[in-house]
């Protein structure tokens, strides 16, 4: 076939994945939005492997056997992974993205002397040894970067900030260091110079890449996997400029742009600044539980059974239940669904509400509540429901720590100061199931656990709300 007819399958495939992320922005229609995104992605294959030159001869053979390899690693992991695994994932997803980018880089830069006729040369040569640079550049940056966040999301790195002294100087250094090794390589013509170049280049970009997702906090984490998410579209987008391949620069600008959309919402929702994320620092381990003012008690709240709970439900008006990543773990969203469906059949109003940054990746908890069923227009997000707090009997959080801690709000020098949070604590009265006494994800102790309008259900959340279901 003709690569006229390659060019019309990637026309089709990019309008796809321009689909495919217009359904992803709402639960009712991700999963067409997910249907589009896979039609696309077969048809890019395809056309990609049998519709060009990419591909011919003895390549077919290498390309099956890397095929097999790879869609049966992705198949076993994608059955194993827990949902709760998910964000690890797909930070090692992005990693495999920025890696790409760097051996096509190289690949392509020491590759076999092209056929002399389509050599390039002049200003073709100088765009295309750019295109490298910056391909190498931003894949290393986003493969390092990835695997840090596995890492700190993993918990086999801690998620406190790692605070060089004079790391600003460090970063600054390690820039204008890859942009003056750039004026080297950029026409260096496969010299000895320009080669070395791009190798001390890309260490730097590898250093680069683990001081920056070091640097950054636990309480800024959601920042982080988004804004990998769009390195990795950009660190595409470089390896479709250097493999001349157009769908390859659409797919990585879209995957980028949306990624950086994202991390903007996310910053928005947390309060902070971008450029602040990327400076580090923020949500420092510690903080103080300092009970103080009214209402505030220096022992932990009185703990609550399962029964009395049940029986707070049955004689509330108004129920709220703020679902957090302590749920996730404990896969109890189907049981809470049923517990707001016979809550509800009793005329009482429940609704869920969602924070931005609740569990370990945007939109953990709508998708896990759109799993088990519950209704959209039960779903609130953090801004429509705050203010109606006050007149809900029963704020039942589940699993839920960082996303309802009154001191962000309260204490200006708790890590998490500034970050808008749920506030349950202006409800009746608040119900808070969790294991024990552990922290959330930003290491913070808590206050909420401390109000007197608050009581403490221990126990695995899923053990918890069966309890609950079986006395409504
Ligand atoms: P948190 O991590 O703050 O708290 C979760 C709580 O759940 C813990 O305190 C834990 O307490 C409890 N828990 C854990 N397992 C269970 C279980 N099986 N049953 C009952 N309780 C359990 O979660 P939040 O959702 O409140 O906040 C999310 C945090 O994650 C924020 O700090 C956010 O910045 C961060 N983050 C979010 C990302 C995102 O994109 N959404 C990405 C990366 C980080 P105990 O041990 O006592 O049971």
């Amino acid at each position: 076939m003709t690569s006229g007819m390659q060019t019309a399958f990637y026309v089709v495939a990019a309008i796809l994945f321009i689909l495919a992320l217009g359904g992803l922005s709402n639960p009712e229609t991700a999963r067409r939005g997910n249907a589009y995104g896979i039609t696309g992605m077969a048809l890019a294959l395809i056309a990609t492997i049998f519709m060009g030159d990419q591909v011919h001869g003895g390549g077919y053979t290498w390309l099956a056997a890397a095929m097999i390899i790879g869609s049966g690693i992705g198949l076993f992991l994608a059955i194993k992974v827990q949902m709760t695994e998910m964000p690890e994932l797909v930070a090692m997803l992005h990693s495999f993205v920025g890696m790409a980018a760097v051996l096509v880089g190289f690949a392509g830069y020491f590759g076999p002397a092209e056929d002399p006729a389509h050599a390039l040369t002049g200003a073709a040569s100088i765009i295309h040894e750019i295109e490298i640079y910056i391909g190498v550049l931003i894949g290393a940056i986003t493969f390092t970067g990835s695997v840090v966040a596995f890492g700190k999301l993993k918990g086999i790195i801690t998620s406190k900030p790692l605070m060089l002294p004079a790391r600003h100087w460090l970063n600054l250094g390690l820039g204008l260091a890859s942009i003056f090794l750039a004026t080297i390589f950029v026409g260096g013509e496969h010299s000895n110079a320009a080669i070395t170049a791009l190798v001390i280049m890309t260490l730097i970009a590898f250093v680069f890449g683990v001081h920056m997702v070091m640097a950054i906090g636990g309480a800024d984490m959601p920042v982080v996997v988004s804004m990998l998410n769009s390195y990795s579209g950009w660190a595409a987008a470089a390896t479709g400029f250097m493999l001349n391949n157009g769908l390859l620069i659409v797919t990585g600008a879209l995957v980028g742009s949306s990624g950086a959309i994202l991390s903007y919402i996310m910053c928005r929702a947390m309060n902070r600044k971008f450029l602040a994320v990327i400076a580090g620092g923020f949500g420092t381990a510690g903080g103080t539980v300092a009970p103080s003012g009214d209402g505030e008690q220096q022992e932990y709240s009185p703990e609550t059974s399962a029964d009395e709970t049940a029986e707070m439900l049955n004689n509330a008006k108004e129920v709220v239940i703020v679902p957090g990543y302590g749920m996730a773990v404990a896969q109890a969203q189907h049981t809470i669904n049923d517990i707001s469906r016979k809550l509800r059949a009793k005329d009482i109003n429940v609704r869920f509400a969602i924070h931005p940054v609740a569990g370990r990746m945007p939109g953990h908890m709508n998708v896990l509540l759109a799993e088990a069923k519950v209704p959209y227009d039960i779903v609130l997000e953090m801004d429509e429901i705050n203010e109606d707090l006050p007149k809900v009997d029963v704020v039942l959080v589940i699993g839920a720590n960082d996303i309802v801690n009154p001191s962000a709000l309260d204490d200006p020098n708790s890590p998490i100061a500034g970050m808008p949070v749920l506030e349950v604590w202006n409800a009746s009265s608040v119900v808070v199931m969790k294991r024990g006494r552990g922290v959330g994800y930003a290491g913070v102790d808590n206050p909420l656990f401390f109000r007197d309008n608050t009581r403490m259900l221990y126990g695995d959340a899923k053990a918890s709300v069966d309890a609950i279901l079986g006395n409504i």
